[in-house]
């Protein structure tokens, strides 16, 4: 830690790639973990597959269902988000790629211009056919209230909340944003992520091959821990509330 530590301290510029397992800690499960979402379910992973949502209206029923129950709306910020805002504040942390979805990294108080949000937000829905996008509360409140797959209001195509499932593309300038800063770092942190969701999960390479130092927190082991300079095999909370503390 000490080591990670004075990287941190020298570095221009540090950059971060956070996923699910940042947020366990605040009761969200991940979906790879040992009580991920899909670990424990398998046909959970149609509701997160783009044509399986499209062209089966009753596992839209399931999401919508799921969304309306989903642990994020009671969820705060953890102290592993907590420590990536402390880091913000002292000057020692520039860029935050997420594939998370849950919006805590805002809600502890980090920049929303620094977050990247690589698979977009659950906190908003999206309509599929005519682009148009509002909270996601309106659209639980129509649910609350009969209606159990709620088309759009304004062309009655399928909603979805504003997430990347399985099948769709990322936005291009949102990838190539967060490979700009993976190329342009000194130190990068792949945090609590399985590191096996592709195109995000190249990031670590590319800080690699542009000689950054990788740095990898997870309780598990990850493919790329043989390549990366220091493996912190923790909770997220603690090992990043330690970092803040060695600076
Ligand atoms: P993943 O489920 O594939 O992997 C989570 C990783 O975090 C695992 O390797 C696990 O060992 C590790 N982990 C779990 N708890 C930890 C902790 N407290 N400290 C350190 N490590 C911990 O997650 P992923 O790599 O982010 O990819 C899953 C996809 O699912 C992403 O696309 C993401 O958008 C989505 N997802 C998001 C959320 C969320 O927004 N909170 C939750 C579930 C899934």
């Amino acid at each position: 830690m000490k080591e990670v530590a004075a990287w941190v301290a020298n570095a221009s510029r540090v950059a971060f790639l956070t996923g699910a397992g940042i947020s366990t800690e605040s009761g969200i499960p991940d979906f790879r973990g040992p009580n991920g979402v899909w670990t424990k379910n398998p046909e959970a992973e149609k509701m997160s597959d783009i044509s399986w949502y499209m062209n089966h209206r009753e596992i839209r029923v399931k999401s919508w269902a799921a969304r309306l129950v989903h642990p994020v709306w009671n969820a705060r910020a953890n102290g592993g988000h907590e420590a990536i805002t402390a880091l913000e504040r002292l000057g020692r942390m520039h860029s935050l790629a997420t594939q998370n979805i849950d919006g805590l990294h805002q809600l502890a108080g980090s920049s929303p211009d620094l977050v990247i949000e690589l698979h977009g937000t659950m906190r908003e829905v999206m309509c599929m056919s005519c682009g148009d996008r509002l909270p996601m509360e309106q659209a639980l409140d129509r649910v609350r209230a009969g209606e159990d797959d709620p088309p759009c209001a304004k062309c009655r195509g399928i909603l979805k909340s504003a997430t990347v499932s399985f099948g769709q593309s990322l936005d291009p300038d949102v990838i190539e944003r967060a490979h700009d800063d993976a190329s342009n770092c000194d130190v990068y942190f792949a945090v609590g992520t399985s590191l096996g969701v592709y195109p995000a999960a190249a990031l670590p390479e590319v800080a690699l091959t542009n000689g950054a130092r990788l740095v990898i927190v997870n309780e598990q082991p990850t493919p790329y821990d043989g390549l990366a300079h220091a493996v912190l095999r923790d909770k997220a909370s603690s090992v990043l509330s330690d970092l803040v503390n060695e600076l």
